[in-house]
């Protein structure tokens, strides 16, 4: 072992390899949990330190990363190591520290206030807005003023169940859930809401706010954490209206749009991981996201509340087109067409392989991306009872080969 032969190099391209993969991801390819106390601050932003370690020991040369198993002393040593490299470690209390998918199961799960029976529109107008401003890289901080604002003419334009132009009911309700920061105001934001008392310690605080850090890196970061939160929030809360003025009015209408596929996979710059793990890293998220979102409403049932059918998934159809690396997946296709959509993307429809109301699940493992002939074989051809059968196979093979490439310990 030669932990004492790291320098501030390998932590640097660590913690990048980290904000690559996102913190969870991160952790489950290094085989480490989540730090309970000892964190690293480096720019503003938080790591683990034992696994920050382990991975910065497998960027020495001729070395590989560590496990958590593989070198002992536990977290003290690691803080004693990072501190003599000139690094601050911190000390944060448990709570503070959510992973990644507590925090997105909070974004999909949050409180809503109600009014006439239905979900009002004020949490999810808000986040929508900061997912739009994270896409385009905006700062994730912003006035009170500039935030009031903007959410104040948002409500006005897209709150359709009488909510008030009141940007601090969910501003301060989202705080609360640990999805918003007011990082200069210390102590307890008023619960009161609906009342003046709100609208006073606003007014007198005027605090400058955003997405927590790693919501906002998620939304900046993983195009498939984007669909599934919008999955989440437009199945619960746009039941029966029409979001698309709303995402448009955002600058997140691409997002919603059957067009949305992923882009040419990034290439591998020099001394990073190869490709594949990023995005191995990223279809295991989602995935784990598409299940949440299943166990919520019961795979392959409805949500009752619901009045309408429930928009399938864009984030399973996402993460099915980034596995096909834009070739159909029959295996007997002969040849999909050699042309292009507008966008640059392969011509390739995904298919839900077992019907959805005959209890198929909206899930990867059961969806496959085809050409438009195989779609067409799958759909009215003599043969298609046959080819279903196979094409259940391809899927399950096809995820389960993805999923081994983020998490080898899976075997
Ligand atoms: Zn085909």
């Amino acid at each position: 072992m030669a932990l004492t032969d790291i320098t501030r190099v390998e932590i640097e391209k660590a913690m990048a390899e980290c904000d690559r993969l996102g913190r969870e991801a991160f952790l489950a390819h290094h085989g480490f949990r989540p730090a309970r106390q000892h964190l690293l601050l480096h720019h503003g932003r938080r790591y683990d330190s034992k696994a920050i370690l382990g991975a910065a020991h497998g960027y020495l040369p001729g070395r590989r990363p560590l496990a958590a198993a593989e070198f002992s002393g536990g977290a003290k040593h690691a803080v004693a190591l990072l501190k003599g490299l000139g690094f601050e470690v911190v000390q944060d209390p448990p709570d503070r520290a959510l992973t990644q998918a507590q925090l997105l199961d909070s974004v999909v799960k949050m409180t809503t206030y109600r009014f006439a029976g239905r979900p009002a529109l004020y949490k999810p107008i808000t986040l929508l807005w900061a997912m739009g401003r994270a896409l385009r890289d905006e700062p994730r901080l912003l006035a009170w003023t500039e935030t009031e604002q903007a959410l104040a003419a948002l409500l006005g334009r897209h709150g359709a169940h009488g909510e008030k132009q009141r940007p601090d009911y969910p501003v301060a309700s989202l705080c609360r859930d640990g999805i918003w920061t007011l990082p200069d105001h210390i102590g307890d934001v008023p619960t009161a809401h609906g009342d003046a008392k709100l609208r006073r310690w606003f007014a007198e605080h005027r605090p400058r706010g955003g997405l927590a850090e790693p919501v906002y890196d998620l939304f900046r970061h993983s195009a498939v954490t984007r669909l599934a939160v919008l999955d989440g929030l437009l199945g619960t809360f746009f039941d029966g209206l029409d979001p698309a003025p709303l995402l448009a009015d955002v600058g997140l209408a691409e997002l919603d749009q059957e067009e949305a596929a992923p882009a040419e996979p990034a290439q591998g710059e020099q001394g990073r991981p190869e490709p594949w793990l990023s995005l191995a890293a990223e279809y295991e998220r989602g995935c784990r996201l598409i299940e949440q979102r299943e166990a919520r409403t019961g795979a392959g049932e409805r949500d009752p509340r619901l009045t309408h059918r429930p928009k399938r998934s864009q984030a399973a159809r996402y993460l099915v087109l980034s596995r096909s690396e834009g070739r159909c997946e029959n295996p007997g296709c002969t040849g999909q067409p050699a042309d292009v959509t507008d966008g640059r993307r392969p011509i390739l429809e995904v298919d839900h392989v077992l019907d959805l109301a005959l209890g198929g699940r909206d899930h990867p493992s059961q969806m496959v991306a085809l050409c438009p002939n195989c779609h067409a074989v799958k759909t009215r051809g003599s043969t298609r009872e046959e080819l279903r059968g196979i094409l259940l196979r391809v899927a399950e093979e096809r995820h389960r080969s993805v999923l081994l490439r983020a998490r080898p310990s899976l075997t």
